[in-house]
């Protein structure tokens, strides 16, 4: 039992108190774990794109003051009432969607959207009693999905937390909580590429390059990489992309050029960008008789996906894809075993490192798009 089982702690958290602000590290208070709540000592997090987004609040709820982070690995502290999977010293990936194991999605194979946890990106409280384990002098400082890994310690719901295998270093398999196994399980959970087929990855950011290790790992022969810029490309050939489109460089849609360059269409395509142009060529990108495309990214909220239902009709499946269509509790530790047994590589992802302190320097990388992923040590 740890001596600050049932205590407040005190400790250091990066707080964004306004939208598109610095963050500021202040010293917080992390209350004890609630019913189904379990308090992680964070050792290791990294910057998504969806921290971003939130915290730059452009088009979103602005939630302020919030801690923001969900890709991390850490610790159990301590466990809150009826917690029994998890215990003092257990080693965890938070997950910013959740899987209470009860529900219909959860009782269902083929699902991963957990009626109780599925990611709430406008909740800023823990939903056992609608307040915030985070404060400042009295004053609640709200959560973000769930997770809020941008603190020395964080209060979880036990149903969103992965326990992995304590030998993998949580300093690589931190990325593994989100962008990696999104890009990752899209390709072999729904795609389901054959060995010695043609796959399309729409994007070669973090999500469209873990497609394509997925795409590696399944055997694919082609992994052609598609994006607007060719700066990706050269880092690309490290997660497996054998050839590369720019549509900016035709002036043909680019599901054309790549019908051209593969008799007919691509076996299987994976879109990681969320723009619906790119949504749409990665579906009429496909072979018909037999080719999948799988949806991953999310487009704006008005978007409309428009294409002839001939193209449905010609045996073209089209697909969506949540979080890789992994299960967090059930499916994330065998992703860190796969790790662990050297099938997948997770080392060429983290391009980059930052101490705690100067966690904003991950936001400068991302802002500019340097690097893929920059993990963020907490204890420095
Ligand atoms: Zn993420
Ligand atoms: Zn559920």
């Amino acid at each position: 039992m740890s001596s600050t089982q049932g205590q407040t702690i005190r400790c250091k958290a990066a707080v964004a108190w306004e939208a598109g602000k610095p963050l500021v590290i202040e010293e917080v208070e992390v209350a004890p774990p609630q019913k189904m709540e379990v308090r992680v000592k964070i050792l290791f997090t990294s910057l998504c794109h969806t921290d971003v987004y939130f915290w730059e609040a452009k088009g979103q709820n602005p939630v302020f003051p919030r801690i923001l982070g969900h890709e991390a690995g850490g610790v159990v502290e301590s466990v809150g009432e009826g917690v029994t999977d998890l215990q003092p010293g257990d080693h965890v990936l938070p997950v910013f969607t959740g899987e209470c194991k009860e529900c219909d999605h959860c009782k269902s194979e083929e699902s991963n959207m957990c009626d109780l946890l599925r990611i709430n990106t406008d909740r800023g409280v823990m939903i056992h009693d609608q307040t915030s384990r985070f404060s400042i002098n009295g004053k609640p400082i709200f959560h973000f999905v769930g997770t809020s890994t941008f603190s020395e310690y964080t209060v979880i719901h036990v149903g969103c937390l992965a326990k992995i295998n304590p030998l993998a270093p949580l300093d690589k398999v931190c990325v593994l909580s989100c962008g990696i196994s999104t890009g990752l399980g899209a390709t072999l959970n729904v795609a389901k590429p054959k060995k010695g087929s043609s796959v399309a990855v729409f994007g070669l950011g973090a999500v469209g390059l873990a497609a394509a290790e997925g795409a590696r790992i399944a055997g694919a022969s082609r992994i052609i990489g598609v994006d607007l810029n060719a700066n990706r490309f050269e880092l690309a050939k490290k997660f497996g992309v054998t050839e590369f489109v720019n549509p900016k460089d035709y002036k043909k849609p680019v599901q054309e050029v790549i019908a051209e360059m593969t008799n007919g269409g691509v076996d299987r395509s994976v879109e990681c960008t969320g723009h619906i142009d790119a949504m749409i060529s990665a579906f009429e990108c496909v072979h018909d008789g037999w080719g999948v495309a799988v949806l991953v990214g999310v487009p704006h909220k008005d978007a409309v996906f428009k294409t002839s239902p001939l193209n449905l009709l010609n045996e073209r499946t089209l697909k969506g894809t949540f979080f890789g269509n992994y299960k967090p509790r059930s499916d994330i530790p065998s992703v860190v075993e796969q790790y662990m047994n050297k099938e997948l590589e997770v080392e060429k992802f983290i391009t980059h490192e930052v101490p705690f302190s100067e966690i904003n320097k991950a936001f400068d990388l991302m802002l500019k798009g340097e690097g893929i992923r920059c993990i963020i040590r907490m204890d420095a």
